[in-house]
């Protein structure tokens, strides 16, 4: 009994500390799977916000191709709309447990009762055409959605999975979480990790953060500076974004098959179509109506139908001195340009008016590819500073051309095991 109350402090001050920067899909998870066996500080350059204002932490990036992400605890996770897709197996033979990643975060087949009737017209649709329709995986929990199509706006009741709830996790195991903090530096001395020197938002003074390990999870366009900023190698000239469009029309009223066809409050993607380098799902898109009024057709929100065309666009995206260079190739066009007019013609087969057709400018939601295996990290996520590790979108290897969480996820945890064993 003696024994162990002395021994007790001397096991706490021994716990090493693993410093995580950022805390979306890849951060969050690290720190969950690691808040018990070590002293986890998370630092979020984001505020906590609550799910019905998640809208409010875009920080979009403009370029050709305009890049969405979020700012705030949890990350661009935030706003995502539930999807949780696989597609990989293995990474750079590192096998992805999407098994048990599903069981952590909740995903099933988009059930009856949060299938819309718009979303159901285009699965007809596109099923009378000869097209293989499959529900989409959602991290949604039916009880809770109310049904509002404000997923990526941010859910006001839970519903839907995010990073947080992970945060959340790991805060109850221990972890401790700063926000509205911009880690602006990794600190490496002699070929090893030291820490990071992190700002308050709001201050002009940084401090320095000791720490036996370091995880960055910034998300695909401020990982590679960091890592850059280092001296440490990426691939910031290899960024994709699965660049997406959506295409839309008018339906008019007496083609309704039910009258209570409300589209733009459907759960948005919850059927999808895959082709071999893109996908068509239903998505309302609130540049929809805007595209639709500058070709002089006034149209409500429950008047529009819509289809988005996710590509695998080539990775030729840059990241330079903090801006981002990101368009449409050549290849990324003509891959575009097939979806567009299968979408429009699934849409002009389940009534929408032929003349109404437009499309919004293209934009990416999934960044990613801008340090990669094999060139900025080994195959246990480990970059050549030792205990230095990424773990979010920046190391996907290619685009998937479909949403990436799942894959993140299961990545960040094989990183967390990776750390569970060397530290
Ligand atoms: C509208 C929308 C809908 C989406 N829907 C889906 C979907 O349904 N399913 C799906 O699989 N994917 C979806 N995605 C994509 C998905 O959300 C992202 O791919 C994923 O969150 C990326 O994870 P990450 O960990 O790389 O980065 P993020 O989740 O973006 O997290 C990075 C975090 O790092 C923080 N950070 C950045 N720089 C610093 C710094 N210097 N210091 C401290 N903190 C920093 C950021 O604030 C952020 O919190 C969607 C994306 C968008 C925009």
């Amino acid at each position: 009994m003696f024994f162990f109350f002395l021994s007790l402090p001397v096991q706490i001050e021994m716990m090493k500390k693993v410093v995580i920067v950022g805390s979306g899909a890849g951060g969050a998870t690290v720190a969950r799977e690691l808040a018990s066996f070590f002293d986890v500080m998370i630092i979020e350059r984001g505020a906590r916000v609550e799910g019905k204002d998640a809208f409010k932490c875009y920080a979009n990036v403009p370029s050709a191709v305009k890049i969405m992400r979020a700012f705030c605890l949890g990350g661009t996770t935030v706003v995502s709309v539930g999807n949780g897709v696989r597609f990989h197996d293995e990474i750079a033979g590192i096998r992805l447990d999407y098994e048990n990643v599903e069981r952590d975060i909740g995903v099933h087949p988009l059930p009856d009762s949060l299938m819309g009737e718009g979303t159901r017209m285009i699965a007809e649709s596109a099923s009378d055409m000869g097209f293989d329709v499959e529900r989409m995986p959602k991290f949604i929990a039916a009880s809770k959605c109310i049904q509002d199509g404000r997923c990526a706006f941010g859910c006001s009741t839970s519903a839907k999975w995010t990073a947080l709830n992970f945060v959340e996790h790991a805060e109850k195991c221990g972890a401790s979480v700063i926000t509205e903090t911009v880690v602006e530096e990794i600190v490496v001395r002699g070929g090893e990790v030291k820490g990071v020197v992190a700002r308050p938002s709001h201050s002009t003074n940084a401090k320095f953060i000791e720490a036996d390990a370091v995880v960055l999870a910034a998300g695909a366009l401020e990982t590679p500076l960091l890592l850059q900023k280092a001296g440490l190698p990426a691939s910031p000239d290899s960024l994709f974004t699965d660049t997406f469009i959506t295409v839309g029309g008018v339906i008019p009223e007496r083609t309704k098959k039910d009258a209570r066809i409300n589209f733009s409050r459907e759960i948005p993607m919850g059927i999808f179509i895959q082709f071999e380098n893109f996908i068509l799902s239903p998505h309302f898109a609130r540049d929809l109506p805007n595209a639709l009024r500058r070709n002089g057709i006034n149209a409500r929100n429950s008047e529009v139908l819509g289809i988005m065309v996710k590509i695998k666009d080539e990775e030729k995206g840059v990241i330079r001195n903090g801006s981002v260079e990101k368009g449409v190739s050549a290849h990324d066009a003509e891959i575009l340009a097939e979806g567009a007019s299968i979408a429009g013609a699934i849409l002009v087969n389940a009534g929408v008016l032929p003349g109404s057709l437009v499309s919004t400018s293209p934009r990416g939601a999934h960044p990613g590819g801008t340090a990669k295996i094999g060139v900025a990290v080994d195959r246990n996520l480990e970059t050549e500073a030792s205990g230095l590790f990424v773990a979010d979108a920046s190391l996907l290897p290619e685009a998937p051309g479909a949403p990436p969480i799942l894959t993140i996820v299961a990545l960040a945890k094989h990183a967390a095991d990776v750390l569970k064993e060397l530290c």
